[in-house]
C-alpha cells in the first residue's frame, strides 16, 4: 500500500487520486446556466472556519450567537472534542439553508467549501518545517456537470477566481492550530472542558471573544493597552487573528501576547484553591498552559 493519502482513497472516492499544485491546469467551469445548476448544495456537509462564521453573520447582519443558534450545528474534530461547527440542514433534508432557487443567497459571504469547490486542499507540515505545504486535487462527483465544461484554468487562478486566498490567509493561524493539535497527540494534554469552550469562543464566538477580551479577567492576565483592545473592537479581522493567537497561547503556551507579573502564578494559585474545593472538577487533569 502507498504511504500517499491520495493513492489510497477508496476506489469510488470523488477525490482525484492526482496532486495538483498551483501551477496545473484543471477543466472546471460553474455557472448560472449549468444542467446541474444548484445540485451541489441540496447534500451538504460544510464545516465552517473562524472567516466563514465572521462573514456570513456579518453579511446575514446577525449577532454571533444568533448566527451559530441559527445556522449551525457543533461537532467534535478530534476524539478530545476540539470543537467544530457545521452548517445546519434541516432534518429530513440536507439542503444547504443558504440555497434560493436562483443560487446561493449568501453568494458574497460563502464559505471556504464552497469556494474551494471542485478542488480540495490537504495541507501538512513536514517535521521542523516552519510552514505548511499545501496540495490540491479534483473532486469528482457525478452529478457535478462543471468537469464537462471547455475551460482550462489553474489552480491559481481558480483560488483568485474564488477568493480563496483572502480565507486561507486569515485562517492561516487558526488552521496551524487544528493541524498541531492533530498531529501532537497526548503530548499537550487532554483539553480540559473550560479550554474547550475557550476554543469555541475564540474561533467562533466574536462577540463573546470581544467581551472576554475587555473584561477585568482579561486585564487581570494580560498586557495589552487600552488602546489595542479598542482596535480589536473595531476590527473584526484583526479581532478573529488575536483570538487565534490567544488559543496559541493557552493551548500550546506560545507567549505571542504579554502576560502580566505573576498573572500566572496567580491564575494557577486560584485553580489550586478550586481543586482542593472541588477534586472532581474536570478542569483538574489539565496540564498545559491554561490562562483562561
Ligand atoms: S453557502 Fe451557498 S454555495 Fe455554499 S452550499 Fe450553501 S447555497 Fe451552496
Ligand atoms: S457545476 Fe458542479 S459546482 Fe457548479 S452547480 Fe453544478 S454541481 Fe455545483
Amino acid at each position: 500500500m502507498s504511504d500517499s493519502p491520495l493513492e489510497n482513497l477508496p476506489y469510488n472516492s470523488p477525490l482525484q487520486p492526482i496532486k495538483l499544485d498551483l501551477d496545473n491546469k484543471i477543466k472546471f467551469r460553474c455557472h448560472k446556466d449549468i444542467a446541474c445548476f444548484n445540485e451541489c448544495c441540496k447534500k451538504i456537509d460544510i464545516s465552517l472556519t473562524p472567516y466563514d462564521v465572521l462573514c456570513l453573520q456579518k453579511h446575514l447582519n446577525l449577532t454571533s450567537n444568533e448566527f451559530l443558534s441559527q445556522y449551525t450545528v457543533p461537532f467534535e474534530m478530534d476524539k478530545d472534542g476540539i470543537p467544530g461547527v457545521k452548517i445546519k440542514t434541516a432534518d429530513d433534508n440536507l439542503a444547504c439553508p443558504f440555497l434560493h432557487e436562483d443560487g446561493c443567497g449568501v453568494y458574497e459571504a460563502r464559505p471556504t467549501v464552497c469556494r474551494y469547490y471542485a478542488l480540495g486542499l490537504m495541507s501538512m507540515r513536514k517535521e521542523n518545517a516552519i510552514t505548511d505545504e499545501n496540495s490540491f486535487f479534483l473532486v469528482k462527483e457525478d452529478h457535478c456537470l462543471g468537469h464537462n465544461e471547455d475551460r482550462e484554468i489553474s489552480v491559481a487562478d481558480y483560488r483568485t477566481e474564488q477568493g480563496v486566498d483572502e480565507y486561507d490567509e486569515i485562517n492561516r493561524e487558526w488552521r496551524q492550530i487544528i493541524l498541531k493539535k492533530l498531529s501532537a497527540g497526548p503530548s499537550i494534554g487532554k483539553p480540559t472542558p473550560r479550554s474547550l469552550k475557550f476554543f469555541f469562543l475564540c474561533s467562533y464566538n466574536f462577540d463573546s471573544l470581544l467581551a472576554f477580551i475587555q473584561s477585568d479577567n482579561f486585564a487581570e492576565v494580560y498586557d495589552v493597552s487600552p488602546e489595542e483592545i479598542e482596535q480589536l473592537g473595531n476590527d473584526d479581522i484583526a479581532l478573529l487573528k488575536f483570538g487565534s493567537k490567544l488559543l496559541k497561547q493557552v493551548l500550546f503556551g506560545e507567549m505571542s501576547i504579554a502576560v502580566k507579573d505573576n498573572a500566572l502564578q496567580k491564575r494557577v494559585q486560584r485553580r489550586r484553591e478550586q481543586i482542593q474545593a472541588d477534586p472532581d472538577d474536570p478542569n483538574a487533569n489539565y496540564n498545559g498552559p491554561e490562562m483562561v
